[in-house]
């Protein structure tokens, strides 16, 4: 793993920005954001996401190739990031997050991440590009990757599905989309 600023996280989508956008068509959508934890703790970083953002805040990278086909999010890797939050080591459930929660330290870092690789990849920082792994297990944005694995249906993977304890289901996309957006209309990625 390799720690990265924001600055060089930009330049690495930059030099993926070709090979993201022919795998994505290959597929026929838009390049995607995949939102992530790793059910373990606070400092375990896993090379099968792109982007590590430890409980500290700090972000990392496992390859300075961004276009790598890596094994995050099933059947839906080609032509995607994958960003995860180092967390979430016993939750249980939406009301019980266990004891690595999400830090606010990682919320925040997570939305200028997709922040700034929305900007480095020409992305509207919407559901249909930028979805939380729960949401994309139980196929959210309508496309029908696979049969569904999420909240809604068999839970094999619910990363995501709140921010917060106790929070409203499936409110953690929305959540992490909106702190997004909201760094976007600020134009503080812009100087970066
Ligand atoms: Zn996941």
């Amino acid at each position: 793993m390799r720690e990265v600023t924001l600055q060089e996280l930009k330049q690495l989508a930059r030099d993926a920005y070709h090979d993201l956008w022919a795998g994505a068509k290959s597929m026929g959508r838009d390049v995607k954001l995949y939102m992530h934890w790793t059910a373990g703790d606070y400092d375990q970083t896993f090379d099968e996401y792109h982007v590590n953002i430890t409980g500290d805040g700090r972000v990392w990278v496992s390859t300075d190739n961004l276009a790598e086909v890596k094994s995050a999010t099933y059947m839906r890797n080609t032509g995607s990031v994958a960003i995860t939050l180092c967390c979430a080591l016993d939750a249980v459930s939406e009301n019980n997050l266990g004891t690595y929660p999400p830090t606010e330290a990682q919320i925040n870092a997570m939305a200028q991440v997709v922040c700034v690789l929305a900007d480095a990849l020409d992305l509207t920082i919407d559901l249909q590009r930028v979805m939380t792994h729960a949401e994309a297990a139980d196929n959210k944005d309508g496309y029908p990757a696979c049969a569904p694995y999420g909240p809604d249906t068999t839970v094999e993977r619910w990363d995501l599905l709140v921010v917060h304890e106790g929070d409203a289901r499936w409110s953690g996309g929305d959540v992490m989309r909106g702190n997004a957006n909201w760094y976007r209309a600020q134009g503080l990625m812009r100087e970066v």
